[in-house]
């Protein structure tokens, strides 16, 4: 009788522990220091889905794949702004244009980073589209976003954005202590993704191209092509840059993001392929990939990245982990974007949902997060 909680066998705690969600760890850990000591360490890197905003709530809701429920976190940080993602940093667009990376939200240690606003990005048209976007104030000018490294494990990070200016996805690059964004030059196309590969930058345009930027050498400001994808993989609705867990750079196309409805607008469609390559920059040459084996890839408006299976985490292998990656701002879709999700099997090419219910948003979409302990 009496015995207190905190008296609990070392053992037993951290066996207690071992299979919790990286929500209810962090719980568990709170709860005591021995509790805390004898837990295992927060290292998981499922990612969470941060779900759509919903407008006037502070809270955010996170969809978690281990325990398959949905985490609230006070959050007002993020009320009311568009978001993105990468490497376990949030970035937030605000009503007012500001920008500022907000690290791993669903943690209670939270850093935030402020970064130049909207009008400093590169290219003077940005300030009358964001007029023209009075209404939803930062309207779709920035549609990527990825960090060289994280802030927190580097202070000499880069951060590139892809955003729409006089042409439509162009590339901005920010360091530390610059006041404002610097344009990166390419050719004359849209960029649709962007990573950050073995030093530096890499960008796929629409026509193709495999650009590459070194942040850190002395031309940061220029892009050179490197590999144009064969003619035949074109013509693709959405292409994505990812690093596998081997180190390969991979291209994935995605088919079926969105279709033109019978009103001329623009619609989401339903994704219902994926096809995945293998390029070498060094021979110039690429392969289909029929299977990632016991890796899954997370892909959407965060900045892409792929995960081992974890079958204790309900992560399943050779998998596609998709959320909406198209931005409809016009005022005809009233509930927002957010609905084309799931998870792509790339051994039947069959679909299954991973968020069962329903998240749409007109600004902010769900994503996928990366942990970042
Ligand atoms: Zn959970």
């Amino acid at each position: 009788m009496g015995r207190n909680w905190a008296d609990l066998p070392p053992e037993l705690l951290g066996l207690c522990s071992q299979d919790l969600c990286p929500n209810d760890l962090s719980a568990f850990r709170a709860v005591c220091h021995t509790w805390r000591s004898a837990a295992v360490e927060e290292s998981s890197d499922v990612p969470w889905l941060m779900l759509g905003d919903k407008t006037g709530e502070r809270c955010r809701e996170f969809f978690c794949l281990p325990c398959q429920r949905i985490h609230k976190k006070l959050l007002p940080q993020v009320k009311e702004t568009t978001c993105f993602s990468s490497r376990g940093w949030v970035l937030t667009i605000g009503r007012d244009w500001e920008l500022h990376m907000l690290k791993n939200p669903m943690s209670r240690h939270s850093h935030i980073i402020k970064l130049p606003n909207l009008e400093k990005l590169p290219d003077a048209e940005v300030e009358d589209l964001l007029m023209h976007h009075h209404a939803y104030g930062y309207g779709d000018i920035i549609v990527k976003f990825v960090l060289s490294d994280s802030p927190t494990a580097s202070v000499d990070y880069r951060v590139m954005v892809i955003f729409n200016g006089h042409n439509s996805g162009q590339l901005g690059l920010w360091k530390p202590g610059d006041k404002e964004w610097t344009e990166v030059i390419t050719p004359d196309s849209f960029n649709l993704d962007v990573i950050f590969y073995e030093g530096c930058f890499y960008a796929l345009n629409d026509v193709g191209d495999i650009l590459r930027c070194n942040a850190y050498g002395p031309t940061p400001f220029k892009a050179k092509r490197v590999f144009t994808m064969p003619r035949e993989l074109m013509g693709w609705e959405q292409m994505y840059l990812v690093q596998s867990t081997t180190g390969s750079l991979l291209v994935v196309l995605r088919q079926g993001q969105w279709v033109v409805s019978r009103q001329g607008q623009y619609k989401s469609g339903g994704t219902f392929e994926f096809h995945v390559f293998e390029i070498n920059l060094k021979t110039k040459s690429w392969k289909g990939v029929k299977t990632l084996k016991n890796t899954s890839l997370f892909l959407g408006r965060n900045s892409s990245f792929p995960l081992e299976v974890d079958e204790k985490h309900h992560i399943k292998p050779n998998c596609i982990y998709f959320t909406d990656d198209f931005l409809d701002i016009s005022p005809y879709t009233k509930d927002g974007e957010g609905d084309d999700m799931g998870i792509y099997h790339l051994e039947d090419g069959t679909i299954e949902p991973h968020f069962q219910g329903k998240s749409c948003s007109p600004h902010s979409p769900p994503i996928w997060i990366e942990p970042n302990f």
